[in-house]
């Protein structure tokens, strides 16, 4: 597959391969667009197939970024980027190496941790390319961003309450949470502050057990987590929850989590539509992590952060009121709201972010 071909009918902007025999550094980083600011996202690290396979997730993955950002309201553009490996092929001298491959693009792109990549990555790409983010809070970074990511769940949970039911209220609303790591136990502690009633499921039995005991949650096997009745829906595990085979068996009224890639295919939007549910697209619903994480740009101040998180309620409202006009899935409505911002807001001049 030629890169040309593998764009398609997107316009990244730039993609540049990162190559170093003497540490193994094989990557690729995607810019989808600086209309906005820099392209912010993280760093996959993953032993992928063939290169065909690095390229696309890449490019898709950066396309995501800049919707993203842009539906949040921030100042930046759309990024990522992969590096071919596992955990057992690095070294704290190919991490240099990509700091340096990283410093090369003088800030059109700043990266980030991402899934195979930790804060002690990022700490060693620091030490050659300031174009980082998301170190930990004992190393001048933002720390963990997920208590943040989970509040933003809240928020778009309160808007879709209010689009629904003319309430923001979640008191005595049944949420069904599927996955309690790091984002789910936090949201559980939220809805509890908010004196929902909270299920939860999770593949690690003792974590599900803890939610019990810390907060009254209800457990539940983790095949039956997706189907409970309930006003919302949280997926906070791995991606494609919602798919042709369990969309016809939930019995929630909305879908709101902070999961990645919650759909399996493009169409399942259309599908959560038919079935009267109402989904809330993952990177509105979760960009409260990236809120957090860009916040180290300037210097983290947590008012601006816990302002632009309560702003989520406003953008999922929009979408949906938005949907709604126009006929059309929460989807495609934000995919158009984050359109809408870039080509307004965004000058439109690409390339010119870089040195100082
Ligand atoms: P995590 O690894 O801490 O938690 C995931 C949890 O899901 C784990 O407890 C795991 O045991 C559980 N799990 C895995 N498979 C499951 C299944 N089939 N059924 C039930 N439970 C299952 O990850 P996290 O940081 O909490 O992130 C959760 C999701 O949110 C991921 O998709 C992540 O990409 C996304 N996300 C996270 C953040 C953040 O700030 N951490 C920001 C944006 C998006």
């Amino acid at each position: 597959m030629g890169v040309f071909d593998a764009i398609g009918d997107d316009h990244h902007e730039r993609v540049v391969v990162g190559h170093d025999p003497a540490t193994g550094l094989r990557s690729i980083i995607a810019i989808y667009s600086t209309d906005l600011g820099p392209a912010l996202g993280g760093t996959r690290l993953f032993p992928y197939h063939t290169d065909d396979d690095a390229l696309t997730d890449a490019l898709r993955l950066s396309k995501a970024m800049a919707l993203k950002a842009s539906a949040a309201g921030l100042n930046l553009g759309g990024g990522k980027a992969v590096i071919i490996g596992d955990r057992s092929t690095v070294t704290p001298e190919l991490w240099r190496s990509y700091g340096r491959f990283v410093d090369s693009l003088a800030g059109a792109y700043i990266t980030a941790e991402d899934v195979g990549t930790t804060t002690d990555d990022m700490h060693l790409i620091s030490e050659e390319t300031r174009w980082v983010v998301g170190r930990a809070a004992e190393d001048h970074g933002a720390g963990d961003p997920s208590p943040a990511t989970a509040r933003g769940v809240v928020r778009a949970m309160k808007a879709v309450s209010t689009h629904l039911w003319n309430s923001d209220s979640l008191r005595g609303s049944r949420v069904a949470v599927q996955g309690v790591g790091k984002v789910g136990s936090a949201l559980v502690e939220f809805l509890t502050e908010e004196e929902a009633e909270v299920v939860v499921a999770d593949v690690r039995p003792e974590a599900a057990a803890l939610m019990a005991e810390r907060f009254g949650a209800k457990t539940v096997p983790t095949e039956e987590i997706l189907f409970e009745e309930c006003g919302f829906l949280a997926p906070c595990s791995l991606g494609g929850a919602l798919s042709a085979d369990t969309i016809p068996q939930l019995r929630c009224r909305a879908v709101v989590g902070s999961a990645n890639n919650q759909l399996a295919a493009d169409e399942d939007a259309a599908r959560l539509a038919q079935a009267g549910i109402l989904y809330v697209p993952d990177f509105v619903a979760n960009a409260a992590g990236l809120i957090h994480v860009s916040a180290e740009l300037d210097g983290f101040n947590e008012a601006l952060v816990t302002s632009r998180i309560e702003a989520i309620y406003d953008s999922v409202l929009s979408i949906l009121q938005r949907a709604a006009a126009q006929d059309i899935t929460p989807h495609d409505a934000a995919i158009g709201f984050a359109e809408d911002r870039i080509r307004r807001e965004g000058n439109g001049i690409t390339f010119r972010h870089g040195g100082e």
